[in-house]
């Protein structure tokens, strides 16, 4: 790809329709037509080339798009419209979803998380998004709206490769929706990336544990890694071996080493594909570590 010296964005028209079901209809109908929220991503990909479309559908302003609601019993919703910035400033996403707040505050700086969303991140598919772990260990569900009418996703179902997902023309997330986390889980994320501040992960790893009497370690643990395979990577792996025997230094290096197998990274301008799965070992050591020592306090 040649590199544009001076980038400019393509023309498009701004379409804001009254309803979800009047932007449902128009996405549905028109092949050109795309819709955005914080647009982060959607203007970036536009004014470097990669994305035209002809109309951009603004659903932040649509129902239900900007609630935060918590219920004891039910979980927590979001809106596709919240910004990162009011997940983390939450009292109940600090108090029972600790570990989404963490990994909304590694993306990027304040300026740029006031506009970014969770949903965005999703629907935008990268391998590398850094609130996608998180949501899958969290075991979110999508609400999608569509002209035939509503549905939920569960998370895990719905990546299929780089920016691509189970979404169909008409379709729009319009919330997700997290369950009440398992009691005395701890989570962490650990991201590498370039340089502190704006850039993607080379390697992101989420770590979630939680005690589960059923298993015999007595622990349920769980990862999730970025920016290693063409889609956010689950390893039932780790999760399968540390719940059958004891929790020891032994086995969290060996589940280091089963993470660092199961991925499948490329090289790119951000790494090699050697120095990442070498990373996804180190990473997924210390996070397992990390929650471990936060379970066994
Ligand atoms: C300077 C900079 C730094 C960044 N740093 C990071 C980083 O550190 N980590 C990271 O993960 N990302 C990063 N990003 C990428 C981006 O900010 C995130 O992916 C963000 O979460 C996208 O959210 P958004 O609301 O802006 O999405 P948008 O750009 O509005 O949309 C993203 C995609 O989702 C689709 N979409 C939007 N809304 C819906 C909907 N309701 N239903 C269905 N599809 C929809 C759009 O068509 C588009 O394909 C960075 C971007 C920039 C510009």
């Amino acid at each position: 790809m040649s590199i544009n010296p001076h980038p400019t964005l393509p023309e498009f028209d701004y379409i804001r329709p009254a309803s979800l079901a009047e932007a449902c209809a128009f996405l549905a109908g028109e092949p050109e037509a795309r819709p955005f929220l914080g647009g982060t991503d959607v203007f970036v990909r536009m004014r470097d080339g990669f994305l035209a479309p002809r109309f951009l559908v603004d659903v932040k302003g649509l129902e239900g798009m900007q609630a935060l609601r918590f219920d004891p019993k039910k979980g927590l919703t979001l809106g596709a419209a919240v910004d990162m910035n009011r997940v983390i400033a939450s009292k109940e996403v600090q108090a029972h979803y600790p570990l989404l707040a963490e990994a909304c505050r590694s993306v990027a700086s304040y300026q740029l998380r006031t506009r970014a969303t969770i949903v965005g991140n999703i629907c935008n598919a990268s391998p590398a998004g850094d609130t996608i772990g998180a949501c899958l260990l969290l075991d979110a569900e999508l609400q999608v709206h569509s002209p035939k009418g509503e549905r939920r996703e569960a998370l895990a179902q719905f990546f299929l490769g780089p920016g691509k997902t189970t979404l169909k023309p008409g379709d729009i997330v319009s919330a997700i929706h997290f369950p009440i986390p398992p009691r005395g889980g701890a989570g962490r994320y650990l991201k590498l990336g370039r340089n502190r501040l704006s850039d993607l992960s080379i390697v992101g790893v989420t770590a979630f544990g939680h005690p589960l009497a059923d298993l015999p370690s007595g622990y349920r643990f769980r990862l999730a890694l970025a920016s290693v395979a063409p889609v956010p990577l689950l390893v039932p792996q780790v999760e399968e071996l540390l719940g059958k025997g004891p929790v020891t230094t032994e086995t969290l290096q060996e589940a280091g080493r089963l993470a660092s197998e199961a991925c499948a990274p490329i090289d790119d301008v951000r790494g090699s594909a050697r120095y990442r799965a070498q990373m996804v070992r180190n990473l997924s050591v210390k996070a397992l570590t990390e929650v471990w020592e936060a379970l066994s306090k």
